[in-house]
């Protein structure tokens, strides 16, 4: 019989709502300040199409970086291994929205999850869809096989009145010619982008293709084996920005996080797992949401470095 995660997860769910009191909520965007800090969920998806859950698993929060994993792999979909033409693949060291090394490195950003790399990407995704956001968007409801989930306008108008810092990284790149539309145009389409909202539940549901080989388990190929596996390195490498060796170290486990205070994490062959707390530290990842994930797999032995 399948593993039962459900009274785990209820345990550290209970655990974790202890730690929503340390940290701060994003409030470089107005609208994800307003956030109410004291929530937490966790959900875990099975290859074989199980779901568990526990805490707010079903409350949509803003997902902001996770969708650069979407974005990626929609980008990944139709340029192929072009897209490393315009995008590194090593890990920063610097928080999310750097812009230091891109003089050094004449506009090549390190990654696809650091902001210079995700605005890439969005640029890549302006030249092949009139919306780029809205097809991240039905790529996530073909991902799900539902369309419930939506992007929050409030969310997304909010941080784009305060995108100065994601407004210079832009300008910056298109100055070496790694930015070919509209800064104004891919600021739009990136900030809309990030303001989608999902639940735990759902974003564990719509990665469980990084844990299967590329494939959704109804059967949908995403992507081919290959490049589900350099998009779970990516993620290990670079997923959590300046926190990614400390994230490896404590939870050995692919995973991306965002300012929203999500934070997903994939078990090759097996499952996904998504938690969710607001509170952030200073790298910018949920305090509750990374306790909570080193707990299940400290307790389950999941690792991608070898078995417990
Ligand atoms: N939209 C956010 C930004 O660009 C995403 C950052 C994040 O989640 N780390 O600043």
């Amino acid at each position: 019989m399948a593993d039962d995660f459900s009274p785990l997860l209820a345990q550290i769910a209970e655990a974790a709502i202890c730690l929503t009191d340390s940290g701060d909520v994003a409030d470089y965007i107005p609208a994800l300040a307003r956030v109410a800090p004291q929530q937490f969920g966790i959900a875990v998806a099975t290859v074989d199409g199980a779901v568990f859950r526990a805490g707010q698993a079903d409350q949509a929060f803003s997902i902001q970086s996770i969708s650069k994993l979407f974005a990626l792999t929609l980008a990944l979909q139709r340029e192929g291994d072009a897209l490393w033409q315009r995008v590194g693949r090593e890990p920063s060291g610097t928080p999310f929205n750097s812009l230091v090394l891109l003089e050094r490195e004449r506009g090549i950003p390190r990654n696809p999850f650091v902001n210079a790399g995700a605005l890439v990407i969005t640029d890549v995704l302006c030249r092949r869809y009139l919306q780029p956001e809205r097809a991240v968007l039905e790529f996530v409801h073909r991902l799900l096989g539902r369309t419930t989930v939506a992007i929050d306008t409030e969310v997304a108008r909010s941080e784009r009145l305060h995108s100065d810092r994601n407004a210079a990284i832009a300008h910056f790149m298109r100055s070496f010619g790694n930015l070919q539309g509209e800064v104004a145009a891919v600021l739009d389409a990136y900030c809309a982008q990030c303001a989608i909202a999902m639940s735990c539940a759902e974003l564990a549901q719509a990665a469980l293709f990084l844990a299967a080989d590329g494939r959704q388990p109804s059967g949908v190929r995403v992507l081919d084996p290959l490049d589900a596996r350099r998009v779970n390195a990516l993620m290990l490498t670079c997923g959590a920005y300046d926190a990614a060796g400390d994230f490896a170290f404590r939870i050995g486990l692919p995973t991306k996080t965002g300012v929203g205070g999500g934070i997903l994490a994939i078990v090759p062959g097996r499952m996904s797992i998504c938690a969710w707390s607001p509170r952030l530290d200073a790298t910018g990842n949920s305090i509750a949401a990374a306790a909570a994930i080193e707990q299940f797999a400290a307790a389950t032995g999941v690792s991608v470095f070898g078995g417990l």
